[in-house]
């Protein structure tokens, strides 16, 4: 497949970093995800504002604008095209601050950002009938990570830990609760539950990512007019809930059939989540 690497496409097995880059030494760099199907991206507006708001939280001035981005996107998703057969193509972005001559804490002022990108194949769009979609389980745990997890920061560790619970305990996917026992997210998703018919996702603050595909879903519902809420709900609130769902670029609204070894409501995809993915499609390549 061909990537970008620093202004220039290139086949992804000749992209070379160097090991002094502060991306690998110290994971200091923010990434974005973006969807494509069929050369269409998802969300684009909201992933390259949250990858600006990201850069200026770490103090990496933006390499590029708006219309050089897209630009990248849409070269990525093309080029790849012939070698992902599908068309459901992820383009993935990376800045790290950059590679300095010494390995030292403090932000070098003389160091240029490294940019790079690769398309991957993501999970074609989900099907709109209950019986026809992947049911996931999940694990939970308390949330370990730091306190700045709104910035989409390449260090992953704590992140990839969580997962890993999942991955040990057999499941797809681990949620997550605070110390006060309230559901933040999940290692690589949003959470969505409904109760007695209203929709519920916790509400933005510094303990969870701004998923764009959170965002688009909260948009979506309410134009559909299905009542849904921001609000903090416990991990037991969790696991009494009718539905439970996760949100991310390649699941979009994926439903959730089993937490913590608990199934959920009656152990597949429910009724709303029905409505939900339909209104979700209809306006995810408008968002
Ligand atoms: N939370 C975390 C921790 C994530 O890594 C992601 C992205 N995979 C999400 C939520 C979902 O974000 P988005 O909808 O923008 O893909």
């Amino acid at each position: 497949t061909i990537a970008f690497l620093n202004g220039e496409y290139l086949p992804l097995s000749e992209a070379r970093i160097s090991p002094m880059d502060r991306g690998f030494l110290f994971g200091d760099g923010i990434y974005e995800v973006i969807p494509t199907y069929a050369g269409q991206p998802v969300g684009l507006s909201g992933h390259l504002t949250r990858l600006a708001n990201g850069l200026s939280a770490i103090e990496i001035e933006n390499p590029f604008d708006n219309v050089q981005w897209k630009a990248i996107v849409l070269e990525l998703a093309g080029k790849n095209a012939d070698f992902i057969e599908s068309k459901n193509i992820g383009v993935y972005f990376h800045v790290s601050r950059g590679t300095d001559a010494k390995r030292h804490h403090a932000y070098a002022s003389n160091i240029s950002p490294t940019v790079f990108a690769f398309a991957f194949e993501i999970p074609p769009p989900q099907p709109e009938a209950k019986g026809d979609v992947k049911g996931f389980k999940v694990a939970l745990e308390e949330d370990k990570r730091w306190q700045r997890c709104h910035i989409k920061s390449t260090s992953l560790l704590g992140n990839v830990m969580h997962y890993q619970t999942g991955v040990k305990a057999g499941v797809d996917e681990t949620i997550l609760f605070n110390q006060q026992g309230l559901i933040t997210e999940a290692s690589s998703c949003n959470v969505f539950m409904v109760k007695n018919g209203i929709i519920t996702t916790p509400p933005l603050n510094n303990e969870l990512l701004p998923g764009i595909t959170r965002q688009i879903a909260i948009e979506a519902f309410k134009r559909a007019q299905l009542p849904v809420e921001e609000d903090w709900f416990s991990k037991e609130a969790l696991l009494e809930a009718d539905e439970v769902w996760l949100t991310s670029s390649s699941k979009e609204v994926a439903p959730v059939i089993e937490v913590g070894g608990h199934i959920i409501g009656e152990g597949n995809a429910g009724r709303m989540w029905e409505k939900a993915i339909k209104a979700y499609h209809a306006y995810k390549f408008i968002a």
